[in-house]
């Protein structure tokens, strides 16, 4: 497969926390601390009533904002429910599609997660794709069958040209919020997995350019450990991403060389 160079990318979700207020204050104090990291994509995501607040506050730096979540129609009677326009128009760039929170609380299937994927693109939005194994599929030695099923389903079917434009998130379930982070060398065997099924899905080419973040306990202590992986392309963070100097840390751990 031939290498390709990937931009990394350092992607916080903020789950349910954050009031706008708190939204535009942990922003405005990011944006200084994260102003030099030219080597990678820095992302927020925060929940949906905080989004515009987090858009107005990164007006002028290098900060994206994503959504957590969106869902496939363009509207309609769908109770509780925001499409890809809509968060296109607060400001989004890119969504958060398929996170095991949504799959283990709110009945997220493969299926749910393709149609989202499709719909975000046509919308505009990079799609966070994410993927992981539970501990128990992973101690009974199921953890490359559940990522296969996670990303067919997920993703076969896309063209090549909206393939190109997603992003993966591997987030092995054991690790998120548990602080149990997986090894640099786990993680790296799961994206090398991941990348060589891109291969045979799509093409190598388009697998050597996939960028696959890394989420489950990432911290300011972890991320050189992470990142001096080849195969690892960034990282989606989850509690570390909610204080600005602790996710600044993490945006600003160096370049391999
Ligand atoms: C996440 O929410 O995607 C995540 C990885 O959370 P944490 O970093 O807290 O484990």
């Amino acid at each position: 497969m031939t290498r390709q160079t990937r931009r990394r990318v350092i992607a916080g979700n903020w789950k349910m926390y954050k009031t706008q207020a708190e939204a535009r204050a942990l922003v405005s104090a990011l944006a200084p601390l994260v102003a030099q990291a030219a080597h990678c994509d820095v992302v927020v995501a925060p929940p949906f009533t905080a989004i515009v607040a987090a858009v107005e506050a990164a007006r002028g730096s290098s900060i994206a904002v994503s959504g957590q979540d969106l869902f496939w129609e363009k509207e309609g009677a769908f109770t509780g429910e925001v499409s890809a326009a809509m968060l296109v128009d607060a400001g989004c760039r890119y969504v958060i599609i398929g996170h095991s929170e949504r799959r283990q609380f709110f009945g997220e299937i493969d299926d749910s997660v393709h149609k989202k994927t499709k719909a975000a693109l046509v919308a505009g939005l990079i799609p966070i794709v994410c993927v992981g194994e539970t501990l128990q599929e992973r101690e009974s030695g199921a953890t490359e069958a559940v990522l296969d099923r996670q990303f067919r389903g997920g993703l076969a079917g896309l063209t090549p040209g909206e393939f190109s434009r997603i992003l993966v998130a591997y987030e092995p379930v054991w690790a998120i919020g548990t602080g149990r982070v997986a090894t640099p060398e786990q993680a790296a065997a799961a994206h090398g997995f991941l990348r060589e099924l891109a291969a045979s899905v799509f093409s190598a080419e388009l697998a050597s350019a996939l960028r696959i973040l890394y989420g489950g306990s990432v911290k300011p202590d972890n991320i050189a450990g992470l990142m001096a992986q080849e195969g690892l392309d960034g990282a989606l963070v989850g509690g570390a991403s909610l204080d600005a100097k602790s996710f600044a840390a993490i945006v600003n751990c160096p370049t391999r060389k």
